[in-house]
C-alpha cells in the first residue's frame, strides 16, 4: 500500500467551501498543512476532485452476512419484529473469526463508497452458549482486527443490553448473547478500551440499546460511566410497537421519555427517531443530539421516514449510517434519505438549505458534521484532522460538464457505480480505482466464514 506525504486536488471540498489547487500535507496521519492555488509538485498524488471521507455513524457489521437471507414472505405480516428473528437465527454460530470476517467485508464495502469511519453500535458479546468469553470483550476485539486490517476508522460503541421490553423483562433465551449487568458491562467495557489502545485514533462510546432493553436505573448509570467526551448512542422510536409500548409503559413516547429522564445533549446520537411528535422533533433538535439516519435500513424493515424537514426548520443536525448493512453504499443512503421525503410530500429538494443551494451538497455537509459530531470526531479537510479523503473519478459520465456542489448532486442523484475513485485514511491510500487493496483476501475469508456458518 502506498503513502503520501502530499496530495493535490484540482478542486477540494473545504470547510469554507470549494477550494482550488488544493495541496494537503499529511504528517503522522494528520493534516499538518493546506495550501489553495498550488500547482502539484513532483511526486504528489495529484487527483481532481477530493472530499473529506464520510462518517457512517451507525453499523451492525455482523449482519452483513445475513443480507438478503430476510426478504422472504413469511406465513403473516412481515415486519421489524419477523426480521429480527432471521437476525437472531443468523447469530446462533457466529464466533470471533466469523465475526472478524464478516466486519471485513462491511468495512472494504464502507470504505469503497466513501466512509472512512463506522460508528459499530456492537452487541453480540458472549459465546453462542450465553456465556461470556475468557476475554470478556472478545467480539469487540474481532471488530477491531477488522477496522485495523481493513483501515477504517473505528468508534466503536459497546452496546448494554439487559432486558426484553420495557419495565425490565427478563431477557429472553435468543437474547442471551446480548445481556451483561451493570458490572460485567463496565470491565467489557474497559477492556474493550484496552483493546482499541492498538489503533491510531479509535473512539470508544457506549450505547444503551434501546429503552426497551434497559430500566431507567440502569440507563442513568450509563449516563455517569460515560467520558465527558464519550459519544453515547441509543436506538429509539424505530417502530410503532414501540411507541405503543412506551406509551403503555410509562405514559410517555419514547422520544419523549427520553429528553425528559436523561440529559440528552450534543455528545448523543438517536438512532432512527423515526416516530415523533411535531414537539419531539423541535425538542430533540434543542437538545443537540444528532438523529442517526440509516435510510435503507429504515426502508428494508418498513420502519417508516423521520420527519427531518420539521427537525431542520427547528435547526437539528443528522448523520447517515448503514445500521443492517443490507446494502453499503454512501450514496445511496444519501439518495434515498431525499426521495424518501420527496415521495411523502410530493415535492423536490427537501434537504436543500437555501434557494438556490445544491441538495447533494447540504446532505453531504450534514453527513459530516453530524456524523462527526456522533462518532466522537471531526470530518473536514483542515489542519489538525485525520487525512481521511475521497476522490472522485472525473472521467465517470456523471461529472462531465459539473462542478463544485453539482459534482456531489451527480455523486449522488446520478451516478450509480464507479463514482469513487481513491480513498486515503491517515494520509494512506487503501482504495484506488474503487477497489480496496485488500478486497480479494478479505472476500475469500468472508466465503470460508459464511460455507461455514452455512454449511
Ligand atoms: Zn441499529
Amino acid at each position: 500500500m502506498s503513502s503520501a506525504a502530499r496530495l493535490h486536488f484540482e478542486h477540494a471540498m473545504l470547510p469554507d467551501g470549494w477550494g482550488r489547487d488544493v495541496t494537503v500535507t499529511v504528517s503522522d496521519g494528520l493534516i499538518a498543512r493546506i495550501e489553495r492555488g498550488t500547482a502539484p509538485a513532483p511526486g504528489d498524488d495529484a487527483h481532481k476532485i477530493g472530499l473529506p471521507g464520510l462518517p457512517n455513524l451507525h453499523s451492525h457489521a455482523f449482519q452483513r452476512g445475513m443480507a438478503g437471507l430476510a426478504e422472504r414472505r413469511g406465513a403473516g405480516d412481515d415486519s421489524f419484529w419477523t426480521w429480527r428473528e432471521v437476525m437472531y437465527r443468523f447469530v446462533e454460530r457466529m464466533g470471533p473469526d466469523e465475526m472478524r470476517a464478516i466486519a471485513g467485508l462491511a468495512y472494504v464495502e464502507m470504505l469503497e463508497s466513501g466512509f472512512t469511519r463506522v460508528g459499530e453500535f456492537h452487541y453480540v458479546h458472549h459465546a453462542p452458549d450465553g456465556t461470556p468469553y475468557a476475554n470478556p470483550a472478545e467480539m469487540a476485539a474481532a471488530l477491531a482486527g477488522a477496522a485495523e486490517e481493513t483501515g477504517i476508522a473505528l468508534t466503536l460503541l459497546p452496546v448494554f443490553y439487559a432486558h426484553a421490553g420495557f419495565g425490565g423483562q427478563a431477557a429472553g433465551e435468543d437474547q442471551r448473547r446480548f445481556v451483561h449487568d451493570i458490572d460485567s458491562f463496565a470491565r467489557l467495557r474497559a477492556r474493550s478500551a484496552e483493546i482499541l489502545a492498538a489503533l491510531p485514533d479509535a473512539v470508544i462510546g457506549l450505547a444503551p440499546h434501546s429503552l426497551r432493553a434497559v430500566t431507567p436505573d440502569e440507563l442513568a448509570a450509563l449516563v455517569a460511566m460515560a467520558e465527558r467526551q464519550a459519544p453515547i448512542h441509543i436506538h429509539v422510536a424505530e417502530q410503532q410497537r414501540e411507541v405503543r409500548d412506551c406509551l403503555a409503559w410509562s405514559g410517555a413516547r419514547p422520544v419523549e421519555w427520553l429528553l425528559d429522564h436523561s440529559p440528552v445533549d450534543q455528545r448523543w446520537c438517536l438512532v432512527h427517531a423515526t416516530h415523533m411528535t411535531g414537539a419531539e422533533t423541535a425538542e430533540m433538535a434543542r437538545s443537540t443530539a444528532v438523529a442517526g439516519l440509516c435510510p435503507i435500513t429504515e426502508a428494508n424493515l418498513g420502519d417508516g421516514l423521520f420527519p427531518v424537514r420539521d427537525f431542520l426548520a427547528a435547526g437539528g443536525t443528522y448523520g447517515v449510517g448503514s445500521d443492517s448493512n443490507v446494502l453499503i453504499d454512501a450514496a445511496e443512503e444519501m439518495r434515498l434519505l431525499e426521495y424518501g421525503q420527496r415521495l411523502q410530500c410530493q415535492s423536490r429538494n427537501m434537504l436543500a438549505t437555501e434557494a438556490g443551494g445544491s441538495t447533494g451538497g447540504a446532505i453531504v455537509r450534514a453527513a459530516l458534521t453530524g456524523g462527526g459530531q456522533a462518532l466522537g470526531t471531526r470530518s473536514a479537510l483542515m489542519e489538525g484532522c485525520a487525512a481521511d479523503l475521497v476522490s472522485l473519478d472525473a472521467d465517470h459520465p456523471a461529472f462531465i460538464a459539473r462542478e463544485r456542489d453539482a459534482w456531489l448532486d451527480g455523486w449522488i442523484f446520478a451516478a450509480r457505480r464507479g463514482a469513487v475513485d481513491a480513498v486515503w485514511r491517515r494520509g494512506r491510500k487503501i482504495v484506488s480505482g474503487g477497489r480496496h487493496h485488500a478486497r480479494d483476501a478479505i472476500v475469500a475469508r468472508y466465503r470460508a466464514a459464511l460455507a461455514g456458518l452455512f454449511g
